[in-house]
């Protein structure tokens, strides 16, 4: 006769074989990574064993003889055992299905919940141990019946509270999960709780290990139909934080391509700021917990149809809802961030900042890479500007940026055909009135017009090109000089700009010294000026350069003295020939410019070093100059810088006509 109790028992044992059955298919599923295999199949096996020591236990039940009493007893402690130790592993299971891995270090704020199950678990176990002793849980008489025990709601007290705390994850990370994903982890919470409801009215039927047991065969379709969206993942995510890829974001945008969806968001490009100080801190490893666990805090502030994505390195892309751009940014501003530091052995917390780039979707027809390439190229315009944190890109820089790639690409051109030539201002000796140097500036000569170093330094500095013009001026100052000699006149030193760009290559006196060695001109002709102004290279390695270029005989002078902060410091670290005073402090009447150029000249002097003053153009302020002892004027007073033709009139007649000289 088929009673309740056998249909039961048979359904049990089918959904026991479904389970070790999923447990096999899992294991051996090469489909998907192992890190979600493991806890599947351990959940599963689990599963199986818990429902078939359910089934068994009902076969002995009211027989004697040894084999049944053995039964009963060892399955009913199996059944009570397992249903104590499934939770964490059903927590991992949904740490890895929410996040792609499972690391109680990178997840932090859910691992609160899982070390809290883990450790409710284990108490639950020993309390089902201890039950074996007291039969606090149940106990089987004589006559190898069950019975509940008093303590026997705690045995499910413990496990309910453990699903409590994975459900809280699940809806707390609800939107990392697709809907049928979501549907099969809250059944295996769902068809036990309604279970054990309708368990605590009713005794003698297992609907607790029922609803497991169905769970699992959802778990299992679920899990196989998600295969494909497993491979999926894999592609679009990025291992170390979970997030999407680039590969991912691109794809998201391109699902809203040519929608009016896409205008209403913004993509932000950003990266965290002095993030090698965090690596140098906390290490490499250090850095990655605290990369991953910064995308997953900030994820959590992102709305449902918003996207983090991590690019490369500490990079990252975010597209935000244009009503949330404000928010998003401010937080990007700076917030702490939880991790785990392997090295203390303790949870700390950072302060990261981000610097952002941020476009506006302005046309649906654009694709994923146009909008983030757009973001990244503001991040890299941010980047550049100290000071300024975040870059908003619009058509018109886009228009600006393509102008200034235009021109980039006509100087490289410039360079290539040769087009940048020196010009020449004389020095003058505001005593004698006559030529006692000159100072080479660099013109670039192109589509028939003559530009000056304003349209193009700049530029050049910034794509360190500008490392190649110093030396082509250098060479043509260098034969300039060699021909005038070969034609009998007296050329005077001629001082020749070098950006302090130039140092990043350690050869670069040794370069200074071949080109003008090749020449055959006598080196004190040559004078190198540099800038005081930089802060790329600590001041030991100009000093260096400095030294070397003495060693080799050549003169060096610092151009545009007092404009840094650092001029002193200069002064007392690096010995150079001449002093060239900024123009800033003699342009101007103020009494205060007035004490400071005193100083500044009293200060070269004591040095011993020779004094020049550019940008001279009024007569009141030679015999200022003069009266303080300033001797070597340059400027439009005397003379513009000149094409070398001009400068060569000036060497054949170096004494200046009766209108400059100074009455004395
Ligand atoms: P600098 O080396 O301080 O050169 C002096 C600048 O002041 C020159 O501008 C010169 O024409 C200008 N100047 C001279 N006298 C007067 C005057 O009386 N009144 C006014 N208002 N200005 C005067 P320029 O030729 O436009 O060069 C600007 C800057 O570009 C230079 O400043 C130098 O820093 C840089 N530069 C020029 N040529 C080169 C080069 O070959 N290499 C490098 N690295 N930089 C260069
Ligand atoms: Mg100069
Ligand atoms: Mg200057």
């Amino acid at each position: 006769m088929i009673d309740a109790l056998s249909v039961q028992v048979a359904f049990l044992l089918f959904e026991s074989v479904f389970c070790f059955l999923t447990a096999l298919l899992a294991v051996s599923n090469e489909n998907h990574r192992r890190r979600i295999r493991l806890p599947l199949t351990l959940l599963n096996l689990m599963g199986g064993l818990l429902l078939l020591s359910d089934s068994l236990s009902y076969i002995g039940l009211g027989k004697t003889d040894m084999v049944d009493l053995a039964l009963t007893h060892i399955s009913n402690s199996i059944v009570f055992l397992l249903c104590a130790l499934m939770p964490p592993v059903y927590a991992v299971y949904v740490v890895v299905r929410t996040f792609g891995d499972f690391s109680l270090r990178r997840h932090a704020p859910a691992r609160g919940r899982i070390i809290a199950c883990m450790v409710l678990s284990g108490i639950a176990a020993i309390l089902v141990l201890v039950s074996q002793v007291t039969g606090i849980y149940y106990t089987i008489d004589s006559g190898n019946n069950y019975h509940r025990g008093d303590w026997f709601p705690l045995s499910l007290v413990f496990p309910s509270i453990c699903f409590l705390l994975v459900v809280s994850i699940l809806i707390q990370y609800r939107h990392k999960l697709g809907r049928w994903q979501l549907i099969a982890l809250s059944s295996y919470l769902i068809f036990p709780t309604v279970g054990m409801v309708i368990q605590a009215f009713s005794i003698g039927y297992s609907y607790i290990n029922m609803g497991i047991g169905l769970s699992a065969i959802l778990l299992f379709i679920e899990w196989t139909f998600s295969t494909n969206n497993e491979i999926r993942h894999i592609a679009r995510t990025e291992v170390r934080t979970g997030l999407p890829n680039e590969h991912g974001c691109v794809e998201w945008l391109n699902h809203m391509h040519n929608q009016p969806e896409l205008l209403k968001y913004t993509a932000v490009f950003f990266d965290l700021v002095k993030f090698s100080d965090i690596n140098r801190k906390y290490g490499i490893t250090g850095g990655n917990v605290i990369l991953a666990s910064y995308g997953l805090t900030l994820s959590e502030h992102l709305a449902k149809d918003e996207l983090l994505a991590r690019q490369y390195g500490n990079q990252f892309v975010a597209v935000i809802r244009n009503e949330h751009i404000d928010s998003f940014l401010s937080l990007l501003s700076g917030f702490p961030v939880s991790f785990y530091d392997k090295q203390a052995g303790d949870v700390r917390e950072v302060e990261v900042a981000a610097r952002a780039g941020v476009f506006r979707i302005d046309r649906s027809d654009m694709d994923g890479e146009d909008i983030i390439s757009r973001a990244a190229i503001a991040l890299s315009m941010a980047k550049t500007k100290t000071g300024a944190q975040n870059i908003f890109m619009t058509r018109e820089l886009l228009n600006d940026l393509e102008e200034k790639r235009k021109f980039e690409n006509e100087i490289e051109h410039g360079l290539k055909n040769d087009e940048f030539i020196p010009f020449y201002q004389p020095k003058v000796d505001a005593k004698t009135h006559t030529l006692c140097g000159a100072e080479a500036l660099a013109r670039w000569s192109h589509n028939g017009g003559i530009y000056p170093p304003s349209s193009f330094i700049s530029l050049m500095e910034e794509n360190r090109s500008i490392c190649e013009l110093d030396l082509m001026i250098l060479r043509k100052v260098c034969r300039d000089l060699a021909g005038w000699i070969a034609e009998g006149l007296t050329p005077p030193t001629i001082s020749v700009n070098f950006s302090r760009r130039n140092l990043a290559d350690p050869e670069i006196a040794d370069r200074i010294n071949e080109i003008i060695s090749a020449s055959g001109i006598p080196h004190h002709l040559i004078e190198i000026e540099v800038t005081e102004t930089s802060d790329e290279f600590p001041i030991q390695v100009l000093k260096k350069f400095v030294d070397a270029l003495h060693q080799f005989g050549y003169l060096v002078s610092i151009d545009d003295f007092g404009c840094a902060s650092s001029s002193l410091t200069l002064l007392r670290e690096i010995t150079f020939d001449t002093l060239k005073i900024d123009k800033g402090f003699v342009d101007k009447d103020d009494s205060k410019d007035q004490t400071i150029l005193e100083y500044i000249v009293k200060l070269a002097k004591s040095l011993d070093l020779q004094i020049v003053a550019e940008g001279i153009e009024y007569e009141k302020q030679v015999r200022k100059l003069r009266d303080l002892g300033v001797m070597v004027i340059q400027g439009y007073f005397y003379d513009k810088p000149m094409p070398a033709d001009g400068l060569k009139k000036r060497l054949e007649s170096p004494h200046y006509e009766e209108s400059k000289r100074l009455e004395s």
